[in-house]
C-alpha cells in the first residue's frame, strides 16, 4: 500500500504557513519510514506545528477574549480503533499528547479541570502558553472590534459582551481566529489515521469547545480513510462535516468531489478547509486562504 500524507495550517492561515506544514508532513513521513504506524505519523506531523509558535495550537494557541486564558482542544483516531480527544485543557505544552493518552485510558473525551488534572497525572508538565505572538494578534482582534468588523462570520460582535463569562468587563466592543493544525495519514498497513489540535477559534466566551475534539465533526477515521476540517467550529459542527465527508468517500464517491460537496455545506464567508486521504486518493480543499502538505 502507498502511503500518504496531507496537513493542514489552519483555514483563513497565511500561505506563508506551508512550509511549516511541509516541516510537519515531512516529521510524518520520517516517522512512517522508521516503520511506525499512521497514528504515530499523524501525531508527529501535529508535535511540529504544536511546537511552531505560527500555528494556533499548542505553543501558539489564541489567547480567549479576556487576553489571559488559554483553552485547547486536540483529538486522535485510527482504524485500529484508538480515539481519544481533549477539550478547553489549559497550561500544557502539546494537548495532542494528552489526546492520545486519553485514548488509552476507559473514556474518550475528557474536558477542563479533569482534563488538566489527567495529564498531570501523565507526566505533562506545567507549560506556559502564552506567546508573544498570542498577545500581539489578540491585541490586533481588540482593534479589529473596535472598528466593529465581524472577525466571526455570522456572529454579531455584541454577542460576545452580551455572554460574557470571563472575570472582569470586557475590553472590547466586538471578534477573529484559526490556524489550527491537522494530519490525516494512510499508512503502508493501509490502516488510516487523524490527529488534530487547535487553541481554539478566536474571539471565544470561556469553556467554548469547537469541532476539533469532536468525533464526526472536525475528524474522523475509518477501515475507508481519514478527514479533518478546519474552520469555525460552530458551521464544521452543525454539519457533522468529518463524518459526512467520510461516508460519502466510503460510500464510493470520489474524494475530490466528496470534499467539494463538504465545503460546499457551509457558508461562504465562513472560513473553512478540509483534508482526506482514501484506499486510493488524498487531496485538500478550503474556500479560503489554508496552508497544506501533501506527502
Ligand atoms: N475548528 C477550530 C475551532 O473551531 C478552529 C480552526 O480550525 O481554526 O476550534
Amino acid at each position: 500500500m502507498h502511503t500518504a500524507i496531507v496537513v493542514h495550517g489552519g483555514a483563513g492561515a497565511g500561505e506563508e504557513l506551508s512550509a511549516g506544514c511541509r516541516s510537519a508532513a515531512q516529521a510524518a513521513a520520517g516517522a512512517l519510514a522508521r516503520g511506525e504506524q499512521g497514528l504515530a505519523a499523524a501525531i508527529a506531523a501535529v508535535l511540529v506545528m504544536e511546537d511552531d509558535e505560527r500555528f494556533n495550537a499548542g505553543t501558539g494557541s489564541a489567547l480567549g477574549l479576556d487576553g489571559k486564558t488559554i483553552e485547547m482542544d486536540a483529538s486522535v483516531m485510527d482504524s485500529r480503533g484508538t480515539l481519544g480527544a481533549v477539550a478547553i485543557l489549559r497550561s500544557v505544552r502539546n494537548p495532542v499528547l494528552v489526546a492520545r493518552d486519553v485514548a488509552k485510558s476507559p473514556h474518550v473525551l475528557l474536558a477542563g479541570e479533569g482534563a488538566l488534572r489527567f495529564a498531570r497525572m501523565m507526566g505533562h508538565e506545567a507549560y506556559d502558553v502564552v506567546s508573544d505572538k498570542a498577545r500581539r494578534e489578540h491585541q490586533k482582534m481588540l482593534e479589529k472590534m473596535a472598528t466593529c468588523e465581524q472577525p466571526m462570520a455570522g456572529v454579531d460582535n455584541i454577542e460576545f459582551e452580551r455572554y460574557w463569562n470571563y472575570d472582569g468587563q470586557p475590553t472590547f466592543k466586538a471578534p477573529h481566529g484559526c490556524d489550527t493544525v491537522g494530519a490525516v495519514v494512510r499508512d503502508a498497513d493501509g490502516h488510516f489515521a487523524v490527529a488534530g489540535s487547535t487553541g481554539g477559534s478566536a474571539p471565544s466566551l470561556l469553556g467554548r469547545v469547537g469541532d476539533t475534539p469532536l468525533i464526526g465533526s472536525g475528524f474522523y477515521a475509518g477501515a475507508d480513510g481519514a478527514v479533518a476540517a478546519t474552520g469555525i467550529g460552530e458551521y464544521i459542527m452543525r454539519n457533522m462535516l468529518a463524518s459526512k465527508v467520510y461516508h460519502w468517500i466510503a460510500g464510493g464517491m470520489d474524494l475530490h468531489e466528496a470534499l467539494r460537496r463538504g465545503i460546499a455545506l457551509v457558508p461562504p464567508d465562513a472560513d473553512t478547509g478540509l483534508i482526506a486521504v482514501s484506499k486510493t486518493q488524498a487531496g485538500w480543499l478550503a474556500n479560503a486562504s489554508t496552508p497544506f502538505a501533501h506527502l
